[in-house]
């Protein structure tokens, strides 16, 4: 019997919830919980109406290791899925370490005080969880997660060795409104915000983060959306593709902005509605940034009006049998599409799909090891395949484009 604990039941949670649904040979028991357990029984009950699944809930503050351990305890689940937010990361493990329980997530960890992340603080886990016989996979979403299996897929099949990267996120979609996230607004404006850092010859090279002047960008042709300005990002896969794609001489990662998004957030920046400090205010402590999420549409309401597709894949130069070889490997997505089938637009979506993958192939036993692992570490194959199945139908072409020097 395999039982799966699926915690944070935001846009992400319903896609990853539904999905497993759709498989009860392998997920036979779901329980789904988070903070507000009401998200958790509103998505339960549409899962019964969909599939006629019975999914269980239940909160828990995932702050707090001995709520966390407690819940294990009960459940006794095979594997966590984490999809709540990336500050509960180290908790989640330290719970599951305590209780035995295998590990999967989508973002990596980041303390609540300082907009910086990195894979250390879960690199740093490796023993424990390999001393306890448990399994522990991070960055499963699209990107980090499958923009990782693209290149372990191309350096298995395509490459005898992969020179560069580019990672290319195009979201070509309109929701209506005026400014919103497409994740997380509290995640996603620190995210982008950020001095920007790419790889190349062994080191990291910063250039100014999206709004200032100097910000590094170029108008790319993705397929169907057509030529987007698409701008040089900071993005955490670089960091473990760094260490395992080896001969590796430079990677970037690129993501589409609209003009309205810059704007909205430039100003918000200027008056300091992005500050994640906290500020007095009427003899209360608030975090602008906290107060600015209140404000924004939830990004799990999106789907309702949202058109148009996502366009997210990867550019490869390297060799195979002495000559220049380049490849384009790429996903598009119809934000539309994903609202009929898991009411969830495209980025929900997208990230969703591969969480359920990967947890599939944990618990078949396809994806098995001890330790903690990127998912490019592990065989590429069977997700590749898995995509096609369950939603997210890649291509791979001859790149014959242009990308930046
Ligand atoms: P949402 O804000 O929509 O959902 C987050 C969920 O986590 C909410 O249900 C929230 O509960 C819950 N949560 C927050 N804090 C706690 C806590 N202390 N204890 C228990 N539950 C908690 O975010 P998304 O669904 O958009 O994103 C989820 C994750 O997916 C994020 O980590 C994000 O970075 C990641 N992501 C990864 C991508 C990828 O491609 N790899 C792309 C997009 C997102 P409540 O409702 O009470 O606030």
């Amino acid at each position: 019997m395999s039982r799966v604990l699926i915690i944070g039941a935001g846009g992400v949670g319903n896609v990853v919830a539904k999905k497993c649904a759709q498989h009860p040979d392998v997920f036979q028991e779901i329980i789904l919980a988070s903070r507000t357990r009401a998200k958790c029984d509103a998505i339960a009950a549409e899962i019964r109406t969909l599939y006629n699944v019975e999914v269980k809930t239940a909160k828990v503050d995932a702050d707090k290791v001995p709520e966390l351990v407690l819940l294990l305890n009960e459940i006794k689940p095979q594997l966590v899925i984490n999809v709540a937010l990336p500050y509960q990361d180290l908790t989640i493990m330290d719970a599951c370490l305590e209780c035995g329980v295998n590990y999967l997530d989508t973002a990596n960890y980041e303390p609540l005080d300082t907009a910086h992340f990195e894979y250390s603080w879960q690199w740093a886990y490796q023993d424990r969880f390999r001393e306890k016989g448990l399994m522990a996979v991070l960055g499963c979403g699209f990107d980090p997660g499958v923009s990782n299996i693209y290149c372990a897929y191309a350096q298995k099949h395509h490459f005898d060795s992969i020179e560069t990267i580019d990672i290319l996120d195009c979201n070509a979609g309109d929701h209506g409104h005026p400014f919103a996230t497409n994740f997380n607004p509290e995640i996603n404006i620190r995210e982008v915000t950020q001095v920007v850092r790419h790889w190349r010859d062994g080191r990291w090279i910063e250039t100014p983060a999206i709004l200032n002047d100097g910000c590094v960008h170029f108008s790319f042709d993705y397929p169907e959306a057509g030529p987007r300005e698409s701008y040089l990002l900071y993005h955490e896969e670089m960091e473990s593709l760094v260490r395992h794609i080896k001969g590796l001489k430079q990677i970037r990662f690129w993501m589409t902005f609209g003009q309205p998004y810059l704007t909205h957030l430039k100003v918000l920046e200027n008056v300091g509605m992005t500050r994640i400090d906290e500020v007095e205010y009427e003899g209360h402590k608030i975090i602008p940034l906290r107060f600015l999420k209140a404000l924004l549409p939830d990004p799990g309401s999106l789907g309702t009006n949202y058109t148009g597709k996502t366009v997210i894949g990867c550019v490869f130069k390297g060799l195979k049998d002495g000559k220049e070889v380049r490849k384009y490997i790429y996903n598009i997505c119809d934000h539309a599409e994903a609202f009929k089938e898991v009411q969830a637009q495209a980025v929900s979506y997208t990230t969703g799909v591969p969480t359920m993958i990967g947890a599939m192939l944990m618990l078949k036993g396809i994806w098995q090891g001890a330790g903690v692992f990127n998912v490019e570490q592990l065989d590429p194959d069977q997700f590749m395949e898995a995509l096609n199945l369950y939603g997210l139908p890649w291509q791979i072409v001859d790149f014959k484009g242009n990308l930046p020097k």
